[in-house]
């Protein structure tokens, strides 16, 4: 047996070029205009689109570059390093599109991964419901789609938290179908739904920190979409929405490794630089140790993301590692942008000084895809499994 830690000539050539695109383009004073203005940095998202890194995963005939789930975490943790939640902002740019790409019909795939591929489309994908969040499973959903008489759907309800909507032309919906259904899980179905049918309506939450993409209610009033929109299998719905969650989980893993690093990096420039009593702060031990233990805590954190990116992408990984990637990163892109905070003093409470805006950035990767009792749940049930 080998294990090689590490990455490929290609894979470091991609690394480098999201890098020095990162490096050039995510500037301290645009970020910062975009984190007072509450914008999506569209600008920075058409070019990542051209450039090739927001599709890096998706088949070349819909637009993309044809390369894996290990580099889309490249560039992703590159974004999140530079850019903290504008890295998030851009690469859940194209939100439930893995989906279609798993499950769609050849013309959904046409008519929805080219555009969203090429920065013409921006996605959505909603599961979340007002009164059930980490439960999806123990009651019917409340967002029901009902075949009409004429073979089209009637879908009703409100999903919440929903990222991108306000800022979308489409996304994917999980609704309740078959309403006799045991569990009610088996009776779940996704739809594509299209922003500006009649009926759909959005509106945004005002949020601690993500501030680059809209988070939003999303209200379905009686809208009427055709058999076309149907994903997959009716009622397999519930089955699609947990095996794409476990794949966005190493992303969100991703992120957490990308948002850790940026504080540290930020953190360690500045333990060099300050003064206190006559010494630089990184001389103080109880600094330098902050640092040892963060860079420690990323490393880790970055293995687990890339064992289970590299897992996945071999057809291997299970819920437990995707749920180990997730749970871990983002608990130490929180406990890094604390320490981070701590390490820069009263500058680091500072909007200018980027830290505490990974920290807030951070926070939101623990609650997304999952909390971390959820996730914990998840780690447990596969290594206990049933106990009665
Ligand atoms: C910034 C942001 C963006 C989001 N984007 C999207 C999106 O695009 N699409 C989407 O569908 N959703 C999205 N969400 C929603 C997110 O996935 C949910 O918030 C999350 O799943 C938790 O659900 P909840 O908020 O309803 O919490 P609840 O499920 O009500 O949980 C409340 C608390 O109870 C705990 N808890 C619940 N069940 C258990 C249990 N069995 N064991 C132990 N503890 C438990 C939870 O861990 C949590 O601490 C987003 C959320 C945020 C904050």
């Amino acid at each position: 047996m080998t294990i090689d830690f590490g990455l490929s000539k290609e894979q470091l050539d991609i690394q480098k070029a999201v890098r020095e695109f990162a490096n050039a383009e995510f500037t301290k004073d645009y970020i910062l205009e975009l984190e007072l203005g509450h914008k999506f940095p569209f600008e920075l998202w058409k070019k990542a689109c051209d450039l090739g890194f927001i599709a890096i995963d998706y088949p070349e005939e819909y637009g993309g570059q044809g390369y894996n789930l290990l580099e889309r975490v490249l560039v992703t943790e590159e974004f999140c390093r530079q850019g903290g939640g504008v890295g998030n902002s851009l690469m859940l740019s194209n939100f439930g599109c893995k989906l279609i790409l798993k499950h769609g019909s050849e013309e959904q795939k046409r008519k929805y991964l080219i555009p969203a591929c090429q920065g013409e489309a921006i996605s959505w994908a909603a599961f979340t419901e007002p009164d059930r969040g980490s439960d999806l499973v123990t009651f019917p959903l409340s967002t029901t789609s009902v075949r009409t008489n004429n073979g089209s759907y009637l879908i009703n309800g409100t999903k919440t938290f929903i990222t991108n909507a306000t800022i979308a032309s489409f996304g994917t919906v999980l609704c309740q179908t078959d309403f006799q259904a045991k569990p009610p899980y088996r009776g779940q179905s996704i739809m594509i739904v299209e922003r500006d049918l009649d009926g759909v309506e959005v509106t945004e939450w005002a949020k601690m920190g993500m501030n680059y993409s809209p988070t939003t209610d999303l209200s379905l009033k009686n809208v009427r979409v055709s058999q076309e929109n149907l994903l997959g299998e009716e009622n397999r719905g519930f089955y699609y929405a947990m095996e794409f969650l476990n794949e966005v989980r190493i992303e969100i893993g991703a992120m957490g490794v990308g948002i850790a690093q940026g504080a540290f990096d930020r953190a360690l420039n500045y333990s060099r630089a300050r003064t206190a009593f006559g010494r630089k702060i990184g001389e103080f031990q109880a600094i330098s140790h902050k640092l040892a233990e963060m860079a420690t805590k990323i490393e880790t954190a970055r293995l687990l993301a890339y064992k289970a990116a590299f897992e996945f992408d071999n057809g291997t990984a299970g819920s437990k590692v995707c749920s180990m990637a997730k749970w871990y990163s983002a608990r130490v892109a929180v406990e890094v942008a604390d320490e981070a905070i701590e390490i820069l003093g009263g500058h680091g409470y500072m909007l200018e000084n980027e830290v505490e805006r990974f920290y807030r950035d951070a926070k939101s990767l623990e609650l997304v895809e999952g909390t971390r009792e959820i996730h914990k749940n998840i780690i447990a049930r596969n290594l206990l499994g049933r106990l009665s």
